[in-house]
């Protein structure tokens, strides 16, 4: 792909994540606010979706993982604990003459500020955590923090859990919610913002098990993006190496996706991590997707638990292996890798669906929209029928009802957004109670009787 060309799929998919109701600006009316994004009604089903997959998966299905939901704002000794008041910085220079502020690692030490060309101050830091003040009084012991990573409260959690739970040693506590970040930069549409949900688990183990348990935490995390249908070509491992490593990780392997930008400009922290710019210095595309850690003990040190084996009496302080991934850089790997364009249309019996076609081919559990009811036409019989249909799926899937313009516009919108099926009610079904089915990927079409198809869209759903 020419840089034209990314460019240009970036600009298309921000477009129409707005016209379709995916994402917009937040407080846009007001002009927005750097680094902040609304999710639309398709793109709420999108994260959902996101989220539903991965608690499924990590959740659901494993024995040895339960669930935490944790405040946001908590006693600010468990930041002062972990580290993230003194660490938790991004270094920054600031412009003499206008003193605009940008993050030191974008520019080298000769550089001028890019928009008035004056002098830059030396580096210093700049902690990215948000401040605010808890009740009434304003003041440096009534200051709290918005967290900024949901992995905190987990570990102050640790004993709590395990009592209630009963857990034993190997166990992972999963949680999803808000971070945020005032990130100097943010970027590159919901790459990088300054408020975006994270889902976590921290995986406790045996630190003479930490190797095979981080192995198999990447391998998990891989194959839950291929399985929800991202191209292998587009992902890739990447170690990261002395400096690049957090202070606290011993070990730490990047999920990076072949991103259509460079992350340059769109950088982490960079004393809290290391590494920055695009992702093995110089390759521009592949940027972190997500990140899984070796904490060793820093953490569960830092807050004072031990843990006894009940069994072989062994008393130890818990490794954690950390998979941590934003839900909104996830939602964007998953729209980049499925937006399809096809010149010159997919079908060439009229003049109009010669046009180029866009495709949202998301993977069935992802669309925010499962099926579409779409009446040939607004004859009375016919919506009443279609309704009908409506009324019999929407308690099992988000199912779409529109009967606005030609069918070949509605097949076009749905594809749009992803919708996997479409189902037609033409003049026919009212004669033999059927309906004419369309898949988004294959455009074949199916008559299948009304009787069989809540059956028929379920399977076809689950498969
Ligand atoms: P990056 O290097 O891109 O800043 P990080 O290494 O600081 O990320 P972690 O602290 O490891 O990120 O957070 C885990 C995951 O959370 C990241 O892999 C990414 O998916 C997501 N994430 C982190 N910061 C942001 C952000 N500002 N906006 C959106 N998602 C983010």
């Amino acid at each position: 792909m020419n840089k034209k060309t990314e460019q240009d799929i970036m600009e298309k998919l921000v477009s129409l994540c707005k016209q379709r109701g995916f994402i917009f600006p937040s407080s846009e009316i007001y002009g927005g606010l750097q680094g902040f994004w609304d999710f639309g009604p398709l793109g709420v089903e999108l994260k959902n979706n996101i989220k539903k997959s991965w608690w499924k998966r990590f959740v659901q299905m494993r024995s040895d993982v339960v669930g935490l939901d944790s405040t946001i704002i908590t006693n600010p000794t468990v930041w002062e604990k972990s580290g993230h008041i003194g660490g938790f910085s991004d270094k920054l220079v600031e412009c003499k003459k206008c003193h605009h502020r940008f993050k030191a690692d974008d520019f080298t030490s000769n550089a001028k500020c890019p928009d008035c060309k004056g002098e830059f101050t030396g580096e210093r830091n700049f902690n990215t955590m948000f401040k605010t003040f808890v009740g009434p009084v304003e003041n440096s012991s009534t200051t709290a923090y918005l967290r900024p990573e949901t992995a905190q409260n987990i570990f102050v959690n640790f004993d709590t859990v395990r009592a209630a739970m009963r857990t034993k040693i190997p166990f992972g506590i999963a949680q999803i919610g808000k971070s945020f970040r005032n990130e100097i930069t943010p970027g590159n549409f919901i790459f990088r913002s300054r408020e975006f949900e994270q889902m976590e688990l921290e995986y406790f183990v045996n630190p003479k098990e930490d190797k095979k348990w981080f192995e198999e935490w990447v391998n998990q995390s891989m194959q839950w993006f291929i399985d929800l249908g991202i191209d292998k070509n587009n992902l890739r491992k990447y170690e990261q190496k002395g400096k690049e490593l957090a202070h606290y990780a011993k070990e730490t392997i990047d999920i990076e996706y072949n991103f259509p930008f460079s992350s340059h400009g769109a950088c982490p922290p960079v004393l809290w991590h290391g590494r920055r710019g695009s992702a093995s210095g110089g390759d521009k595309g592949f940027a972190e997707l997500m990140g899984i850690s070796n904490r060793t003990d820093h953490d569960l040190k830092a807050h004072g638990f031990t843990y006894k084996d009940e069994v072989t009496k062994e008393e130890f302080i818990p490794y954690v292996i950390e998979p941590s991934v934003g839900v909104e850089r996830a939602a964007l790997a998953f729209l980049l890798d499925a937006y399809t364009e096809i010149e010159g249309g997919r079908t060439t019996t009229t003049d109009s669906n010669k046009e180029k076609e866009v495709v949202l081919k998301l993977h069935k559990d992802l669309a925010p929209y499962k099926v579409a009811i779409l009446p040939l036409s607004k004859k009375e019989n016919l919506t009443e029928l279609a309704l009908e249909i409506y009324d019999s799926l929407k308690s099992k899937h988000m199912v779409m009802y529109d009967q606005v313009a030609s069918i070949g516009r509605r097949y076009r919108r749905q594809d749009e957004i992803g919708t996997p099926y479409c189902v037609t009610v033409d003049f026919d079904s009212l004669e033999d109670k059927a309906v004419t089915v369309r898949d988004r990927d294959t455009m074949e079409q199916e008559r299948i009787s009304i009787a069989e198809l809540a059956k028929y869209i379920n399977k076809k759903l689950e498969s």
